[in-house]
């Protein structure tokens, strides 16, 4: 039987008592290469108890000891970086570039992280009445609760436990059960960086463990990454339980060709794009949108998108790897024949896609549409996989009518080469990450992560400024020191004198 993943509480890796078990597998040959626990409530309890107790020492370590915390976790992680995303690939079947970039946009968070003294600096302004002086400080909340989905295995984790435990908070993390050995190296290499323990616990399982962390009396702050339908009930679910949430749903990613943009920027642009990493990004380019002449691109697009070849995650050559589990491969597939049942036209099938030497994987080829309309549900939901639809409209206008009309706002690009095109574009489009000729616009951690609409609940985003302000609560300080005892009288109004 394949070894079961320990949990990590208190700074021990710990075997779970749970007779629950939910096998990891290789999405490329089904065989199981290890088995998660569903955590029990007891020990889901201590690793609360564990991280509480660690935030009363944790939150006054000195901001230079967090930050050094930090800088020498990116160093090790760097170090480790080939071995993380070869564990990477094994789990979710990318290809080893495509994990080496998931384990890389985590790193940089990690490296914003080490600047968290400049970043929680509050605000100070003197002389707000005579003198009398006003400040801000930012303090950390408690324990705050991470839930991530399977698509993105280190740099989803690393967007949150970073940032909350830079400003002083410590963590629990429960990972998607699909790939949950990433992030457990991911966890001891923190703690090989000289992470005190109960900083950082992992905990592992489906609904039941989640939703003990939701009601938890003693989690104030919930992130969330994952589907709509779980985001949408950990967003009220948590709030119902007067926690801070933020919750980052599923998309549907527009790229909208004018036809002044470069042919071939937009041809490879919309190929990478679209079925990078099975087109299971929540950033991926999932509908076409050709504006007027454009439409004429579109077999150049089939003929670049027929030429990705899917394949095992140490092939040099493959595009990107198989869907995460055999219900995802049904799913789309599903889709695919909705889709032709709706009269979309299939301009490229992948549904019969078969890799040599892997006869089990959960592999589908390339596919794309066009002749497809906006009641038809493979424009309307979210297929996560690597399937494009195509849809033709007249003017700029009426692309960005039509996108601002989609429930999903996640992230959105037009390629051009009219200035006043992109301007117009980036000024009404209501897409919370825009890319200006750049395909998958996802922001630098300098920045934050910042979907919109049904693709994110909440008010401040992952990562960057906002990351810091929803790990924190700010407490603003007015005083007065007496140089001498002067009598001002009793003063019963509101005004300060
Ligand atoms: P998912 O919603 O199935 O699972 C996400 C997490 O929630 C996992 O840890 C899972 O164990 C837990 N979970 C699942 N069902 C639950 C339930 N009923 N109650 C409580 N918790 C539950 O998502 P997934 O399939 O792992 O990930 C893919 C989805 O994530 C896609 O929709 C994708 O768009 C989205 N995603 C969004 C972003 C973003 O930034 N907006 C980023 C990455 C992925």
């Amino acid at each position: 039987m394949a070894q079961q993943v320990p949990l990590l509480i208190n700074g021990e890796l710990v075997h779970s008592a749970a007779t629950d078990m939910i096998p990891v597998t290789n999405p490329a040959t089904q065989e199981v290469i290890a088995q998660v626990p569903c955590t029990t409530a007891q020990e889901v309890d201590r690793a609360v108890a564990a991280a509480k107790a660690a935030f009363e020492t944790w939150k006054d370590t000195p901001v230079g000891d967090r930050a050094r915390l930090m800088l020498r976790y990116q160093a090790l992680l760097k170090e480790h970086h080939d071995d993380l995303a070869k564990t990477l690939s094994q789990e979710t079947g990318k290809t080893f570039e495509d994990a080496k970039g998931d384990l890389w946009r985590g790193i940089e968070v990690v490296e914003h992280a080490c600047n968290i003294a400049s970043l929680s600096m509050g605000e100070t302004v003197e002389n707000v009445a005579r003198k009398i002086d006003c400040y801000s400080i930012t303090q950390p909340l408690g324990v705050c609760v991470g839930i991530t989905p399977f698509n993105f295995p280190a740099m989803i984790p690393l967007w949150m436990f970073p940032m909350a435990i830079a400003c002083g908070n410590t963590f629990v993390l429960k990972p998607s059960e699909q790939d949950p050995l990433t992030p457990m190296r991911l966890a001891e290499l923190f703690k090989e960086a000289g992470a005190p323990d109960g900083l950082l616990q992992i905990v592992h399982g489906g609904k039941e463990v989640v939703d003990q962390l939701l009601t938890h009396k003693d989690t104030p702050a919930i992130s969330f990454v994952g589907s709509v339908a779980v985001g949408e009930h950990i967003y009220r679910t948590g709030t119902e339980h007067l926690k801070r949430v933020q919750a980052f749903a599923g998309a549907k990613n527009h790229m909208v060709v004018m036809p002044d943009a470069s042919k071939m920027q937009v041809i490879n642009a919309i190929a990478g794009a679209s079925v990078g990493a099975a087109g299971q990004r929540c950033m991926a380019i999932s509908v076409a949108v050709f504006v007027g002449e454009s439409r004429e691109w579109i077999p150049e697009v089939r003929d670049a998108l027929a030429k990705v070849r899917p394949g095992a995650w140490d092939d040099p050559n493959a595009g990107y790897g198989p869907l995460i589990n055999p219900q995802s491969k049904e799913r789309v597939l599903r889709f695919i024949q909705e889709g032709k049942a709706a009269g979309a036209e299939c301009i490229l099938d992948g549904s019969e896609c078969v890799v040599e030497g892997y006869p089990d994987g959960n592999w589908v080829g390339p596919t794309m549409f066009r002749n497809v309309t906006t009641d038809m549900s493979i424009y309307r939901e979210e297929i996560f996989g690597p399937v494009l639809v195509a849809l033709e409209v007249e003017s700029i206008e009426e692309a960005i009518e039509l996108i601002n009309e989609n429930p999903y706002g996640n992230g959105t690009s037009i390629f051009t080469s009219s200035g006043a095109a992109a301007r117009k574009y980036q000024h009404e489009i209501k897409v919370g990450q825009v890319g200006i000729n750049v395909p998958v616009p996802v922001p630098l951690p300098m920045f934050s992560f910042t979907g919109w609409r049904k693709s994110f609940y909440g008010d401040q985003h992952a990562y960057g400024k906002q990351a810091v302000r929803f790990y924190t609560e700010t407490k603003t300080v007015t005083a007065r020191w007496f140089e001498e005892d002067i009598d001002h009288g009793v003063n019963t109004s509101i005004h300060l004198k």
